[in-house]
């Protein structure tokens, strides 16, 4: 049985998409590659329809962060380049050399251990080489990286693909951030120098995230790994004004009660919300476990035909209650934005902001249970 859709849905603006594709284009220039990085669900927007729309809207590389990720893509037909960004655990080698997903190695036993996977399936395994240039994360330290090099290029089973770093604070724009980005890139850029010097090609150079795009051009190299900029937001709210981005995601839902409370009656779980007038209240079947943070709860405004009005109470897990205010009641099933390109409504910033946390972990938090729509 066919089941109607849930009326909390997340709607995916494909042509928003797209624009902000454009965008990082008119960026970056007309010769670099653009890789995307469609990690965690392409940050809440659903992997497979967002991977499609970029591939056909100019990007050429997808990155992922786990096997997982990178054979939902294979598996649904897309055979661009796909970039893991976190290493491949022992079990996983196999599974990454089958389906091509290049690596990023910090040292000789990852390459030596993908070598191998890749001459069990026959193949020639494209890999990246990761230098830790001050983020701390993964990759070898930049003295290292001519000898994690040629140990690739000594490997039968793999291909040095390219040479890569990431930058910690590309987003700050504080002069004290902007130095160290700029020490990180030297150092980078010694790392490269010294592997052509040995003789060896790096393969494709790429350093800069989204806060590299936008404020470091020396970071563009050969390519950039967009993230979040893909998806309408600011690495951070510093750059505002930096670069025209339109948010793809909007997150509404229906109102599924309507009624009359009186003054003095509580609302909620915990009591943390009394009614200070007779008022009307409106249910909506939106929740934390839709991924609108319970901390939230009370500071948030929904959207609806007749403007904002407060969320009041407790968030739960399945709904929210919002306060409409004593006059006209608001239709029941009449739709409500949480957030989204609705100008007269929050986006996902607006929501990160109020919540203490950044847009990133707002899209990739709208859960599972939440339909994704695609519109153009
Ligand atoms: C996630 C990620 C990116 C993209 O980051 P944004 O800040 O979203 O642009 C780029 N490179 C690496 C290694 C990443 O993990």
């Amino acid at each position: 049985m066919a089941f109607p859709m849930r009326v909390t849905r997340a709607i995916v603006h494909l042509d928003s998409l797209e624009a902000n594709i454009r965008a990082i284009r008119r960026q970056i220039g007309p010769e670099r590659r653009l890789c995307v990085a469609v990690k965690a669900d392409a940050y809440g927007h659903g992997a497979v329809p967002v991977s499609t729309a970029l591939l056909a809207a100019g990007a050429t590389h997808l990155a992922v962060a786990t096997v997982d990720e990178g054979a939902e893509l294979r598996n649904a037909g897309i055979g661009a380049p796909i970039l893991m960004l976190s290493p491949p655990s022992p079990e996983e080698v196999d599974a990454t050399a089958a389906l091509e997903l290049e690596a990023f190695l910090s040292d000789p036993e990852e390459a030596a251990g993908l070598s191998a996977a890749a001459g069990r399936v026959g193949k020639r395994l494209p890999v990246h080489i990761k230098v830790d240039t001050g983020m701390g994360r993964v990759g070898c330290a930049p003295e290292g990286a001519v000898d994690l090099a040629r140990a690739v290029c000594r490997l039968p089973g793999l291909r040095l693909a390219g040479t890569a770093t990431h930058l910690s604070v590309a987003d700050s724009a504080t002069p004290d951030d902007r130095s160290y980005t700029e020490g990180q890139l030297r150092s980078f850029a010694g790392a490269v120098e010294a592997i052509r010097a040995a003789g060896i090609d790096p393969g494709l150079v790429h350093a800069a995230n989204s806060g590299g795009i936008i404020q470091h051009p020396e970071s563009l190299c050969d390519m950039v790994r967009a993230g979040i900029l893909a998806y309408g937001y600011l690495p951070d709210d510093a750059l505002e004004g930096a670069m025209d981005l339109v948010p793809v995601m909007e997150l509404e839902s229906r109102i599924s009660l309507v009624k009359r409370v009186r003054a003095g009656d509580y609302i909620s779980y915990g009591r943390m919300w009394r009614a200070p007038r007779d008022t009307w209240i409106a249910t909506v079947p939106v929740g934390y476990a839709d991924g609108l943070p319970r901390r939230l709860s009370g500071q948030y405004r929904f959207v609806g035909e007749r403007g904002a009005r407060p969320q009041v109470g407790r968030i739960c897990m399945d709904q929210c209650m919002v306060d409409l205010g004593p006059e006209e009641p608001w239709e029941r099933w009449g739709r409500v934005a949480i957030f989204g390109p609705d100008p007269r409504g929050q986006n996902a910033a607006d929501l990160a902001r109020l919540a203490g946390t950044i847009p990133y972990e707002i899209t990739c938090g709208i859960s599972k249970r939440v339909p994704r729509i695609y519109v153009r």
